[in-house]
């Protein structure tokens, strides 16, 4: 196959309207973030160009399919924004339900002489293909006039010349014919394959954008065949980048974090999945790729994705979530930590240490556990954290002077700072290093919000008293 991007056409407009663009997931497992990739560019095309996003459920294979991935493919859309109830959603639609027209377009092929039935058995196939040196289905049976019958499949006659496949991301793309076998459009039981039935249902659909992933390339020409086959209009084709991990290889389910559920529950915001998953072969004009949706949709264009593989990149997310985390507002980073913090931590503490929080945490998940030690009575102690603070000769020294300023200090952050300031500089300590016995003993982690200000949230006694508690349990001093 041959490339060339400078003839790409561009989405047209139809005469009915927008274009009618459609996401047709397979329901076999978690829903994959190149997947939630593929539905939103289709989704930000829907909304630019006033079209349809149709949600069509490809569940024809019984043996992987189960229904409790389409629920879970629902709800994973429905969290980025895709769902019933935007105007230009329609769906879902499930391709098992069209069983019928699929089996009818088969017949049709069969009695205009463009498909043809074939009994071979695969080792029959392979015998052949190995005695005549040239590999797959010769096409033995065309013309035997083979009906029906049982195990005989249903192949397509696959025309000489060329088929030239215009895709808007990787420009115009040559297949020469004779390296493509006539393929099986329905199997030897009966049942029609993916390749026919999903052409039928974008004709029935009357889709006429198909935007997906690029492993469907290598099927197109042989779907475009099919379209020509049944007098339809061939629909503009976009074949979207491969998404790859760090060490170039694509993502997959065994190796690699791809279900966008598991980015839901470890507390990523929808809106930044949204934006990092549109900047993965795609990027907003100006200087930085963080915008909004609204402008997502302006300026989204398929002329303008790459064709080389996209780097997953989950540091960079991170950072994304991150941002989008501080560019909430403190009551709205209050409110979606709801349901991310136990119900019956005392409210309004949390909201004193909420901005605080905020400007620390790259997602969600990470709130609890950083605040949790003002909440709860004796929090666990990380050991690592505390040979580490607990470790030096002066730690117990400094624990005991630090107790005996915080019994007597005012007790605002200020003051408690300027206490512990004091106390490091007799042994010679910045207050970095001098904080850390102190945070360890409040806290049990060495990692945290500001200090001072939690302790002024903790309050004297819950302070001493745990600061007392440690200092019985330092050993060195
Ligand atoms: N059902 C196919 C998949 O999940 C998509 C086919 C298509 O978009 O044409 O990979």
């Amino acid at each position: 196959m041959a490339s060339d991007p400078d003839t790409a056409s561009t989405v047209t407009t139809t005469a009915t309207g927008g274009p009618r663009l459609r996401f047709a997931p397979s329901p076999t497992g978690s829903f994959h973030v190149g997947g939630a990739r593929t539905a939103l560019y289709n989704w930000a095309l829907a909304h630019s160009m006033g079209g349809t996003f149709v949600l069509r459920i490809e569940d024809t294979d019984e043996v992987r399919n189960h229904p409790q991935w389409t629920a879970g493919i629902i709800d994973a859309l429905a969290w980025i924004g895709i769902g019933a109830d935007d105007p230009v959603f329609e769906g879902p639609y499930f391709q098992s339900e069209n069983a019928q027209a699929h089996l009818d377009a088969a017949a049709d092929l069969y009695a205009r002489g463009l498909a043809y039935y074939c009994d071979l058995t695969t080792e029959q196939i392979q015998a052949r293909a190995a005695d005549s040196g040239r590999p797959g289905y010769d096409g033995y049976s065309r013309d035997r006039g083979l009906g029906p019958g049982p195990g005989h499949v249903l192949r397509f006659r696959v025309p000489d010349g060329t088929t030239v496949v215009e895709d808007l991301v990787r420009g115009r793309v040559e297949f020469d014919n004779a390296t493509i076998e006539d393929f099986v459009l329905v199997r030897g039981n009966g049942t029609p394959v993916f390749l026919l039935a999903n052409v039928v249902d974008d004709l029935s659909m009357r889709i006429d954008h198909v935007i997906r992933a690029e492993e469907h390339l290598p099927n197109t020409p042989k779907q475009q065949m099919l379209f020509e086959a049944l007098g339809a209009p061939v629909p503009v084709w976009a074949h979207v980048p491969v998404l790859v991990n760090e060490q170039r290889k694509k993502l997959s389910k065994r190796r690699d974090k791809v279900a966008l559920e598991q980015y839901r529950d470890e507390g990523y915001l929808p809106e930044a999945m949204v934006n990092y998953l549109m900047t993965l072969g795609w990027a907003p004009s100006g200087d930085t790729e963080i915008v909004a949706w609204d402008r997502i949709v302006d300026e989204f264009r398929l002329q303008d994705v790459t064709h080389s593989p996209a780097f997953f990149d989950i540091r960079k997310l991170e950072a994304f979530n991150g941002d989008y985390i501080r560019m909430l507002s403190v009551d709205e980073f209050i409110d979606r930590c709801r349901g991310w913090i136990p119900g019956d931590w005392d409210a309004e503490r949390f909201v004193v240490m909420a901005p605080l929080v905020q400007t620390r945490v790259a997602t969600l998940a990470e709130v609890a556990p950083m605040v949790e030690f003002l909440f709860v009575d004796d929090p666990v102690r990380d050991e690592r954290s505390w040979t580490k603070a607990m470790g030096p000769e002066w730690a117990a020294p400094l624990l005991d002077e630090s107790i005996a300023a915080y019994e007597t200090a005012e007790w605002t952050a200020d003051a408690l700072k300027g206490a512990l300031e004091a106390v490091g500089e007799t042994h010679g300590l910045k207050l970095g290093k001098a904080q850390a016995p102190v945070r360890v003993a409040v806290s049990g982690r060495s990692v945290g919000p500001p200090l001072f200000e939690s302790l002024e949230v903790l309050g004297r006694d819950e302070t001493l008293r745990r600061m007392r508690g440690a200092r019985a349990d330092v050993t060195t001093g």
